[in-house]
């Protein structure tokens, strides 16, 4: 008899925990599991902010597939996915078309650009290691220029930043540590170079608690970084930002400008079909789409709800990984003939956002406040907490973080 084929999409978080949690608990006598992502590595995607600014190197944040997926129980093929055809059971890739049984989809996000003009030629966005290495270079680059022009060109050391949610404001974090090495290595003047941060909402970080966002903001405030609230960005230009406050417009001058205010799920899962909400699909209680018994979706392409708060969860790695648990359990339980899916519950056990280097806020626990240098512990922790489990000691020996006193 054929084995029951599995094919996973994606070696995000959502993806690789399914796939390794996978190869330890079904035999291969039992089940074919093949895994396909675009690159021949992992990559932490919630340190992409800090590739980006530079203050890490991307080789810290990627991690070979082959050092934690064994190539004797996974297939793996490197390859972009196109399309999935849920009817006939089929994955087409750009280099062949792959056939399933059961297909968990871990695809991850892309960057939602809420019809605003100019974004998408204009704009830089922290979604991979390709956009990361490309920010980290064009920024860097605009400061070795700035001394080499003719005329004084304040918008090559302008960065500006769309978005104080989590990303951004992560984001505007490590550029406020990552400016004065910049300045040093390139005689800039640190006091000509500025960071904004643009930000349609009345504050900074929504969601979180007003005493954590205070905190944020003036340590932010005090590295040099210019928060404008309220305001909306209208259009991105090859000059620009053009904003709105107050009914008043104002084209903000940057050669630097990073989208950090939105995501979405992939494209793909819409175009091939699937039910979406908020470019999401909103998964049943055991994380499979709606309609198709032998798909299912884990990571930023699901959307499930907060019954409290009647709203979605946010995306986030934490869920993503949790997600992949009842994953790979319903998996196992299909692949041996069972219907007694588990369902899946979130538990947030914190949020943590960085503030810069040593500097972080966050919550854990569901109402301890964190602030400064503990929360930037607690911060390195949980993401050494995720190497041990993906790859265990030997992958949180080589890539974890370890510089707590900094
Ligand atoms: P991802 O981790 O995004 O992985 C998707 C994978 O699919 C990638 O390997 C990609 O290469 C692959 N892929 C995509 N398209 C294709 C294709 N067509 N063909 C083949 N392969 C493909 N969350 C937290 O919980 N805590 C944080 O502190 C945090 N910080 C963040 C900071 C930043 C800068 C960003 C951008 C996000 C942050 N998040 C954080 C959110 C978190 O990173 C995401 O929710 C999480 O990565 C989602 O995991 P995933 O498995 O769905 O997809």
């Amino acid at each position: 008899m054929r084995k029951p084929r599995v094919v996973i999409l994606g070696a995000g978080y959502g993806g690789m925990m399914t796939t390794t949690r996978l190869q330890k608990t079904l035999g291969t006598n039992e089940v074919d599991i093949t895994l396909v992502n675009k690159h021949d590595y992992h990559y932490q995607t919630t340190w992409l902010h800090e590739n980006s600014a530079g203050t890490i190197h991307h080789d810290q944040t990627r991690i070979p597939i082959k050092d934690v997926v064994d190539f004797n129980k996974v297939n793996f093929v490197q390859d972009t996915v196109v399309s999935i055809d849920p009817d006939n059971k089929k994955v087409q890739l750009e280099d062949g078309e792959l056939e399933y049984d059961y297909l968990v989809v871990g695809l991850g996000f892309e960057t939602a650009t809420f019809g605003i003009k100019g974004i998408e030629e204009h704009a830089f966005t922290i979604q991979n290691i390709n956009s990361a290495r490309l920010i980290r270079d064009h920024i860097e680059y605009n400061f070795a220029r700035y001394n080499n022009e003719p005329e004084d060109r304040p918008e090559l050391i302008t960065i500006a930043v769309g978005g104080a949610g989590f990303t951004g404001i992560e984001f505007v974090g490590e550029m406020a540590n990552r400016v004065p090495e910049l300045c040093k290595e390139y005689d800039v003047d640190p006091d000509k170079v500025r960071i904004i941060n643009v930000e349609a909402g009345p504050s900074a970080l929504a969601g979180f608690d007003s005493e954590l966002v205070d905190y944020a903001v003036k340590r932010l405030e005090a590295k040099g970084v210019e928060f404008m609230l309220s305001t909306m960005i209208k259009e991105v230009t090859p000059e620009g930002i053009l904003v709105e406050r107050d009914g008043e417009q104002e084209l903000i001058k940057t050669n630097n400008f990073v989208w950090a205010a939105g995501v979405r799920g992939s494209t793909i899962v819409e175009k091939s079909g699937f039910e979406v909400n908020r470019g999401r699909v909103p998964v049943r209680p055991d994380l499979r789409a709606p309609n198709y018994d032998d798909v299912i979706i884990v990571g930023d392409c699901a959307l499930i709800m907060n019954e409290e708060t009647e709203r979605p969860y946010p995306p986030t790695a934490q869920i993503a990984i949790q997600m992949s648990y009842v994953a790979s359990d319903n998996i196992k339980a299909l692949v041996r003939g069972s219907n007694e899916l588990k369902h899946f519950k979130p538990e947030i056990l914190g949020t943590v956002a960085s503030i810069g280097e040593g500097d972080a806020i966050g919550v854990i626990f569901g109402k301890r406040k964190l602030f400064g240098w503990t929360a930037s512990v607690m911060k390195k922790v949980i993401d050494n907490r995720y190497l041990l489990k993906l790859g265990g000691v030997g992958l949180l020996l080589k890539k974890g973080k370890f510089n707590i006193f900094k």
